[in-house]
């Protein structure tokens, strides 16, 4: 007998591991960096110059930072840094 409701029938939604695991990772193209420092300003607790060039940055911040390592990404002008969840270690 058809289901009366084919709507119901399909893969279960996959739970999102990485929004559960909640950190960040944040990596920057020291390529492209040019050292403006707009990160430091955005987020100084997690992005430091060190002398003319040196960008030392947290490649791990938990989720509480998610809002200040957003802002330090949106104003770096030459988009260098990179963030992504963490995820939660699975391949
Ligand atoms: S804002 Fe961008 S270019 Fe400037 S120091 Fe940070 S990553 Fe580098």
């Amino acid at each position: 007998m058809p289901d009366p409701n084919p709507d119901r029938i399909g893969p279960s939604p996959s739970p999102d591991f990485s929004r559960a695991a909640g950190g960040l990772r944040v990596s920057v193209d020291l390529n492209r960096c040019q050292a403006y420092a707009q990160c430091c300003y955005a987020a100084p607790d997690h992005f430091v110059l060190h002398g003319a060039e040196a960008l030392h940055y947290d490649p791990a911040p938990t989720a509480a930072a998610r809002d200040a390592i957003e802002r330090a990404r949106v104003a770096c002008p030459v988009q260098a840094i990179l963030v992504e969840d963490a995820g939660n270690g699975r391949p």
